[in-house]
């Protein structure tokens, strides 16, 4: 399958407690989350990015201003299908996605098939087009501090038509 464009998204967000972590959709057990306006799931935030980005779209803080209401604490899932729409209408489709996570803890080994599965099921592709890596950050900066987590996405996408 051949890739007409490709796109990069990058997100992050500060961890504190008393937060949800959701990566990729997937509820991971940890005692700190996301701090954001929506649930802050950094891997959907990256991939809606990317996409928009090979697409040539508006980026996903103006597809889905922090301001709006509609957005508080909003299940980025439902983001990234808004986003899918958009990709559709503007004639493209998903080929693959890869995607870091940037975390120092918690240890995501455990969780990266649940979360490939997740991702390839949201985007409506085959497993094998979506790659999830996880990196800590060597103790370095505030990832490495376990005070932010990160996400950086590549993603290829076809014409439809
Ligand atoms: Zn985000």
């Amino acid at each position: 399958m051949s890739i007409d464009r490709v796109g990069i998204g990058t997100d992050l967000h500060r961890l504190a407690a008393g937060r949800r972590l959701v990566l990729g959709h997937v509820p991971i057990e940890y005692d700190k989350g996301p701090v954001g306006h929506s649930d802050g799931d950094v891997v959907l935030h990256a991939i809606i990015d990317a996409l928009a980005g090979a697409a040539g779209l508006p980026d996903i803080g103006e597809m889905f201003p922090d301001t709006d209401p509609a957005y508080k604490d909003a299940d980025s899932g439902r983001l990234l299908t808004a986003a899918l729409e958009r990709l559709a209408q503007a004639g493209y489709a998903v080929v693959n996605v890869d995607v870091t996570i940037h975390a120092e803890r918690p240890k995501l080994s455990p969780h990266k098939a649940a979360i490939r599965a997740e991702v390839a099921r949201l985007l409506g592709v085959d497993v094998q087009a979506v790659s999830i890596k996880a990196k800590t950050n060597e103790g370095m900066d505030a990832v490495g501090r376990g005070e932010a987590i990160a996400c950086t996405v590549v993603a290829g996408i076809k014409r439809t038509r």
